[in-house]
């Protein structure tokens, strides 16, 4: 067992920023000792492989922003030791991002935050160190049977499963965030084309729902706004994992709470507020620029 060593990794961002130095420092402070340190540059097959626990058949979206993130990017794995490693390292990781993280695609270090997550990490970071490799108990085989990180949720369509199609949709989102989701009044919320009344409400997500993967969520998303476009699902739910109580659905109480019913059918945390209330909400995000701190898997 590799109980007492976890790993940090330095991204891409980290690298560029010549950050490694201060995660070292982060890390022996949190207790840890480097074991090793090695340079790392992952291709799609690697990021395949290292994200087995992230199906890439049913999370096409999250193995799209790793690609994005992380594919062909320099980066620099740590190996650390020490008891309670998971712990520590993620301590150092929350200094690390504390000091320096710059916006949703600039969090610098990831630490995993589990045995089976390390082993799987790491069997694929060491590359031909024999550190690093040394350290591994756990022999994935062609990683088909690794333990899947999210509990089954709704599925992107079929046509939506084509990474290929989505890339072509979202990379100028990862490009140039700014231009879309990191603006508080943007996109709209969803609103039916049929509905019947005053739509003095609104269905937002009171917390950050990590505990779905991007692909789940949008899947959600689908199922419960009955004919909302792919591309604005997607909108709102990469806006979501970067504001605080985003607003979803914009409807009447009836309406609203139907949408608030199927989603949290589907493990989101959505309740419904008056529009008086929403509007209220935004223009304090507005004012302070509130957002989260967190995101899906890529940016754990
Ligand atoms: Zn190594």
């Amino acid at each position: 067992m590799s109980s007492t060593h976890s790993l940090l990794l330095i991204k891409p961002d980290g690298v560029e920023r010549q950050l490694q130095q201060a995660v070292v420092e982060a890390a022996e402070e949190a207790g840890l000792t480097v074991v090793c340190r090695h340079r790392l540059l992952l291709g799609e097959e690697e990021i395949v492989r290292a994200w087995a626990d992230t199906r890439r058949s049913e999370h096409p979206l999250e193995h799209l922003s790793l690609d994005f993130w992380y594919g062909g990017r320099p980066m620099e794995v740590l190996l650390v030791r020490g008891p309670d490693a998971f712990t520590r390292a993620n301590r150092a990781k929350s200094v690390v991002r504390a000091a320096y993280r710059l916006g949703p695609f600039g969090n610098v270090v990831h630490a995993p935050d589990h045995t089976g997550e390390f082993e799987l990490q790491l069997s694929v970071f060491a590359g031909d160190c024999p550190t690093c490799a040394g350290t591994l108990s756990t022999h994935f085989g062609d990683y088909g049977d690794v333990p899947q990180a999210y509990p089954p949720g709704a599925l992107l369509p079929a046509a939506w499963r084509d990474i290929e199609r989505l890339r072509e949709l979202a990379q100028p989102m990862w490009e140039d965030p700014a231009s879309c989701f990191w603006r508080p009044t943007y996109p709209q919320p969803y609103r039916s084309g049929e509905s019947a009344g005053a739509q003095d409400h609104a269905v937002y997500i009171a917390a950050s729902p990590n505990q779905l993967s991007f692909d789940n969520l949008v899947g959600a998303m689908l199922t419960a706004l009955p004919g909302i476009a792919f591309p604005h699902a997607l909108e709102l739910i990469v806006s979501a994992l970067h504001h605080q109580d985003f607003t979803l659905a914009v409807g009447t109480l009836a309406e609203c709470e139907r949408y608030r019913d199927a989603l949290m059918a589907q493990g989101l945390n959505t309740p419904v507020r008056t529009l008086a209330q929403d509007a209220v909400r935004r223009r304090e995000q507005i004012r302070t620029g509130a957002t989260v701190g967190t995101s899906g898997a890529a940016a754990a």
